[in-house]
């Protein structure tokens, strides 16, 4: 996903693997991959990119396709609403070895998805032309392209349309020093500098996702400037991210509200996540999407069969003292 407040974010965005902080895993299995597609000369199997918003799906795609050196389209699952408008996609422009990237995959509509599948696994596209009796089916070759699907909820999508991507793969939370590391690399292109225990401030604070770390920046940038600051200092960074609202585990507002309601009204579960999500008037994709797999990551609720459960760190990172936790 693009982030629309940040204009120069293109210029930032690494272009090559080396460049891509983290995600070691990943990285070494996709550099093999990319070296045997290039040594080939085929184009790469279709890749599922699969993990929280902002970590870097549509950044990798971008990489992948400078990597293997073809083009990229880029399109959503939203906006393919007809078969129509997958053809126009995939016969316009689309050249041989070139990566169509489809953003939130799991949102592609069921007879476009259907549309999809010979296009994947015999780049094959059928076109019906002409309506009722009169009309005929017609079937258009296509160059060999590679898919890149990025998804923040994989289990939505079909099984049919997950088991045609060669390569699946999820991308992880980024620790601090890792965060702090592109931090660093993008003060230096944005030509102002901040200190290591600044960076690793704002990575500590980031919900360990690139691209909440990258717009705190920005915002602690405007602080050491207006405060005539050259260089980001720890203490200046501290004082932003309080000044923003972000605690020491980088838990915003709108988390210490779902955590505060999940304890104080429902008595630290368990409870559904749409009673909860009414409860703090958001929608229940967001909780589950946004908020919940990071608390989850700190340890602070558990999905359980029969809701969401508060446990023992949430209350201690509240100061509040042990609840009914069931001993979690
Ligand atoms: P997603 O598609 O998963 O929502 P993006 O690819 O749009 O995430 O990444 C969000 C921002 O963070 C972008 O500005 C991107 O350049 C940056 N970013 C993400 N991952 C990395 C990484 N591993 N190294 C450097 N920058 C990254």
């Amino acid at each position: 996903m693009t982030d629309p407040s940040a204009p120069q974010d293109a210029a930032l965005r690494p272009k090559t693997l080396a460049e891509y902080v983290g995600q070691e895993a990943l990285k070494s299995k996709l550099g093999v991959y990319l070296q045997a597609a290039r040594g080939r000369r085929e184009a790469l199997d279709h890749t599922l990119l699969f993990g929280p918003p902002g970590l870097g799906k549509t950044t990798l795609a971008y990489i992948i396709a400078y990597e293997l050196g073809v083009n990229i389209r880029t399109t959503s699952g939203p906006a393919i609403e007809k078969p129509g408008d997958l053809a126009a996609i995939l016969t316009n422009s689309l050249e041989e070895g070139d990566v169509l990237f489809i953003d939130e995959i799991h949102r592609l509509g069921r007879v476009a998805e259907e549309h999809l599948y010979p296009a994947m696994e015999d780049f094959k596209l059928d076109i019906v032309l002409g309506q009722g009796p009169a009309a005929r089916t017609i079937e258009l070759g296509l160059p060999r392209f590679t898919l890149v699907g990025a998804t923040t909820r994989p289990g939505l999508m079909t099984a049919p349309m997950r088991s045609r991507f060669g390569i699946i793969e999820h991308l992880e939370y980024y620790t601090p020093q890792e965060i702090a590391q592109n931090l660093q690399r993008d003060a230096r292109l944005l030509g102002f500098s901040i200190e290591e225990d600044a960076a690793l401030e704002i990575g500590g604070r980031s919900r360990g996702t690139m691209r909440i770390a990258k717009r705190l920046l920005r915002r602690v940038r405007d602080y050491a400037e207006v405060a005539g600051e050259e260089t980001v200092s720890p203490e200046r960074a501290r004082d932003a991210l309080d000044r923003l609202g972000l605690d020491s585990a980088g838990l915003d507002d709108r988390d210490k509200k779902y955590l505060e309601t999940l304890i104080h009204r429902f008595a630290g579960g368990p409870v559904g996540v749409d009673t909860l999500a009414t409860a703090i008037s958001e929608d229940a994709l967001t909780l589950e999407d946004v908020y919940e797999p990071f608390l989850i990551q700190l340890g602070f609720i558990k999905r359980t069969p029969r809701g969401r459960v508060a446990t023992a760190r949430a209350y201690d990172h509240l100061g509040l003292p042990p609840g009914n936790d069931l001993g979690l």
